[in-house]
């Protein structure tokens, strides 16, 4: 196995997996027809450095998973959070931790109700957490249809230089969204959109017109394709831990969505293309790719 999708399918094959949308497939998973549930970890050496300030750790470990929450249009509820660390460890760092864990859950009203601690060579650190939907149905990958449009968050690429630990999880966005427009699908950001695209679209069953002149490149990947060598639409297209969300919409929502987001929010919001019955993504006859763990 050398790829995470690859990986998962064989999770899928060896535990089964119930139909969607119970089972494995979406940013969280659903228990009942209201209610989510969604983990994710950090571990020390792949996901930050030894040397990082530990409260940032402590936040991004419940903003990833407020993440997959948002992703999927859920009001976050409560989390379990848990941890394994040398010995050793510092009284001082573990409660950096324990403040970055606080900042996170107190600013998205998370109830931290529990969780488990053991001791390891590095830091790992994650939380389960339960998210709920008031009313109606959560967002899945899978319901995008022929004609929408694609729409961004944010901007993309070079996350690295910081907002992979600093980003800000679209919560709010997410609930505006599900409160005042029929959303077709939607995932979070986390492998870079050349791959979360299309795996979007395979969920749907569709594919994809992409405007390359139309996505937006953040400052951090102009900044790093100075010292790569890659363009900063690359960056944008290649880089994972955006954590933006990509959603699909009727075009005949187009006009109250941007009047609507333009009253409540700064984070930009900007229409990447459309979603087609071919089961291809295209960008001007580039290639899809992303960032993958196990590549
Ligand atoms: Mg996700």
């Amino acid at each position: 196995v050398n790829s995470e999708d690859q990986i998962i399918q064989l999770i899928k094959k060896k535990l089964g997996s119930p139909k969607s949308p119970y089972g494995i497939g979406d940013d969280a998973a659903l228990i009942d027809p209201q209610h989510l549930i969604t983990t994710d970890f950090l571990v020390e050496g792949v996901d930050f450095k030894r040397t990082e300030d530990l409260k940032r750790v402590g936040r991004k470990v419940i903003n990833v998973n407020l993440s997959d929450l948002a992703a999927m249009g859920a009001v976050p509820e409560m989390a379990l959070g848990y941890a394994a660390f040398p010995k050793g460890t510092k009284r001082s760092q573990l409660e950096r931790f324990l403040a970055g864990l606080k900042a996170a859950a107190n600013r998205y009203k998370v109830r931290l109700i529990g969780g488990d601690i053991s001791e390891a060579k590095q830091w790992i650190a994650g939380a389960v957490m339960i998210g709920k939907v008031a009313k109606g149905k959560p967002f899945l990958r899978s319901g995008a249809k022929s004609g929408d449009d694609i729409w961004v968050t944010g901007t993309l690429g070079g996350s690295i230089l910081g907002k992979h630990l600093d980003f800000e999880p679209r919560v709010r966005e997410a609930l505006f969204l599900r409160e005042d427009l029929p959303v077709s699908s939607c995932i979070d950001l986390s492998d870079g959109l050349g791959q979360d695209l299309p795996r979007l679209l395979k969920c749907s069953g569709k594919g994809a017109h992409i405007l390359p002149e139309s996505i937006p490149v953040s400052r951090d990947a102009h900044r790093l394709s100075k010292k790569t060598r890659k363009s900063a639409l690359e960056h944008a297209f290649q880089d994972g831990e955006d954590f933006e969300l990509l959603f699909t919409l009727s075009p005949r929502f187009q006009k109250r969505l941007l009047q609507r987001w333009k009253r409540r929010f700064k984070t930009p919001l900007t229409r990447i293309g459309q979603v087609t019955s071919q089961k291809k993504c295209r960008l001007a006859g580039e290639l899809w790719k992303g960032f993958d763990h196990f590549r």
